[in-house]
C-alpha cells in the first residue's frame, strides 16, 4: 500500500516505527557520510602504478623531446592531448591541456570572460549589465556556485529525463542577449545520471543565441564513466554545431579526476581554433604553462585510449555494488511507499532521490541528526532552493560497503518518518 491509500491509523504506525528506528539509530552515535561524489580508496589503489612510472630524468622526455621538467609548452604536450583527442573524439587543435582540475579551469573561463569577454563580445561580460547563466536543474552545485560568486544571476531551466527542457532553454537563449551560458553535464548529469539524446545535443549546437558572445559550458566530466558494461554513447556537440555554423558558442571541458586521482588528475578545455586563438594570448599571463610531468605520467601510464577504457572497466567493478546496495535497500524499503522515486544510473557518481514536495528538507534533518550526512537539501539548485523540495543526491562510492547499507538504511527511515507525516498532515488539512 502507498502512503497515499492509507488512512490516519496506518500512516501513524508508519512514522511512529520509523521514529523509533531512527531513535535507535541516533543511540548508536552513527558517523556516516553520503555527501560528495569521491572515489573510495579501492578505486585510488588501481591507479597506484601510476606513482611510479615517472621516477628518473630520462622519464620525463616527450616523443619530441621536450624535457618535461622545464618550463616549455603553454597548451599542453602533444601526446597528453592525442590521449584525450583519442578519448573524447575531438581534434587536438581544439584542446588545451591544463592543470589538475576541470572546474578550476570552468571557473576560469567565466572569470575570464567576466574580465576580458570572449571571441564576439563588445564588452566584457562584467560591463554588459545583468549577466545571466541557464542552470538546467537538478544540477552540480559547484555550477552555481561559480555564478553566485561572480554576481552572475541564474534561472533555473527543468531536467527532463532526455536533458534539459530545450523549449525553456530556447525562449531564453534565442530572446534575451543578457543570458551568456548554460551549464549542461551532458553525460551522466549530476545528479540525474542523465544522457543527453541526440536530439537534445543537436538542438543544443542549433540555438541561435539572441547574444554574440553566448556559451555552452559541456561539463564532460562523467564521459566514459559507466556503471555497467554497456557503454552509452552521446552525439558530438563539435559536429552538430559545425553543421549549424555554431562551433564557437561550445566551451567543453573534462577530467581524469575519476579516471586517475582526483585533485591530482589532468584537465582539458577544449573549444574552436578561433576561440583558442582569443582564450591563450590571456592565459599566457596567467601561468607559463601547466604540470607537464603529470600530463606525461598520465600518458606513460595509460598509453592510450584504450588503456583508459580498461581502467574505467576496474572503476565500474568496484563502484557498480556500492550503487546496487543502495538501489536495493531503497527498493525494499521504499519501493512500495510512494514516497520516494529514483533511477538507478548506468554511470556517474550519483543516485538522486526525489521524496514528496517539501519534504527533502526534513529528511536532510531527521539523517543528520541520526548520524548519517547527506548534501544539502536544495544544494542541486541555484542559490541552495529546491523550489519544490524534492530532489536529495545521494553519493554512494565513498563509503565502505558496511556503512552503505547502514547509511541507506537510515534514509529510509528519515523518508518514511517525514513523508508519513506529510501526509498526516494533508490529511488533517
Ligand atoms: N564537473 C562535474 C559535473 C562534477 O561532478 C565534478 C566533480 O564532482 C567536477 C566537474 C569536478 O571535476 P575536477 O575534479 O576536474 O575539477
Amino acid at each position: 500500500m502507498t502512503y497515499g491509500q492509507m488512512n490516519k491509523s496506518e500512516l501513524e504506525a508508519v512514522r511512529d516505527a520509523a521514529a523509533a528506528k531512527l531513535a535507535e539509530y541516533t543511540a548508536e552515535g552513527l558517523k556516516l557520510d553520503l555527501t560528495r561524489g569521491k572515489p573510495g580508496a579501492a578505486q585510488l589503489d588501481i591507479t597506484e602504478g601510476m606513482l611510479g612510472v615517472i621516477s628518473t630524468g630520462d622519464d620525463c622526455f616527450s616523443e619530441a623531446g621536450l624535457d618535461c621538467r622545464n618550463y616549455g609548452i603553454l597548451d599542453g604536450l602533444p601526446e597528453t592531448k592525442k590521449l584525450f583527442s583519442d578519448l573524447l573524439g575531438i581534434p587536438t587543435t581544439r584542446i588545451f591541456v591544463a592543470g589538475n582540475s576541470s572546474l578550476n579551469l570552468m571557473y576560469d573561463t567565466v572569470a575570464r570572460a567576466m574580465l576580458y569577454g570572449v571571441l564576439g563580445s563588445e564588452k566584457p561580460w562584467s560591463k554588459q549589465g545583468e549577466i545571466k547563466f541557464l542552470c538546467p536543474s537538478p544540477g552540480y552545485d559547484r555550477h552555481f556556485a561559480i555564478c553566485e560568486s561572480l554576481g552572475i544571476e541564474m534561472i533555473t531551466v527543468d531536467m527532463t529525463p532526455d536533458g534539459p527542457n530545450m523549449d525553456q532553454v530556447r525562449s531564453y537563449v534565442e530572446h534575451d542577449a543578457s543570458v551568456k551560458g548554460i551549464w549542461c553535464v551532458p553525460k551522466y548529469s549530476n545528479p540525474d545520471g542523465i544522457t543527453y539524446t541526440d536530439e537534445v545535443v543537436e538542438q543544443m549546437a542549433a540555438l541561435k543565441p539572441a547574444a554574440p558572445d553566448f556559451r555552452i559550458f559541456w561539463d564532460n566530466a562523467y564521459a566514459v564513466h559507466e556503471l555497467t558494461d554497456e557503454f552509452t554513447p552521446l552525439a558530438d556537440i563539435f559536429t552538430l554545431a559545425e553543421k549549424y555554423g555554431n562551433v564557437n558558442n561550445i566551451f567543453y571541458f573534462a577530467s581524469t579526476s575519476k579516471i586517475s586521482f582526483p585533485g591530482s588528475g589532468v584537465a582539458i578545455m577544449a573549444a574552436s581554433e578561433a576561440n583558442l586563438d582569443q582564450i591563450k594570448p590571456i592565459l599566457s599571463c596567467q601561468t607559463i604553462g601547466f604540470d607537464k610531468i603529470n600530463q606525461m605520467r598520465h600518458v606513460k601510464y595509460f598509453g592510450s585510449a584504450e588503456g583508459i577504457m580498461e581502467q574505467m572497466k576496474k572503476h565500474a567493478a568496484i563502484m557498480r555494488p556500492k550503487f546496487e546496495i543502495v538501489d536495493r535497500v531503497m527498493r525494499e524499503e521504499l519501493g512500495e511507499t510512494g514516497a520516494a522515486e529514483w533511477i538507478m544510473p548506468k554511470g556517474g557518481y550519483f543516485i538522486s532521490l526525489y521524496v514528496p514536495e517539501g519534504c527533502a528538507k526534513a529528511v536532510y534533518d531527521e539523517c543528520a541528526k541520526a548520524g548519517v550526512a547527506l548534501t544539502k537539501a536544495g544544494a542541486t539548485y541555484p542559490y541552495g532552493k529546491d523550489p519544490y523540495d524534492r530532489n536529495l543526491r545521494i553519493a554512494p562510492t565513498f563509503p565502505k560497503i558496511e556503512d552503505l547499507e547502514k547509511a541507506t538504511r537510515v534514509l529510509c527511515e528519515a523518508v518514511k518518518f517525514v513523508a508519513a507525516g506529510k501526509r498526516l498532515q494533508a490529511n488533517i488539512g
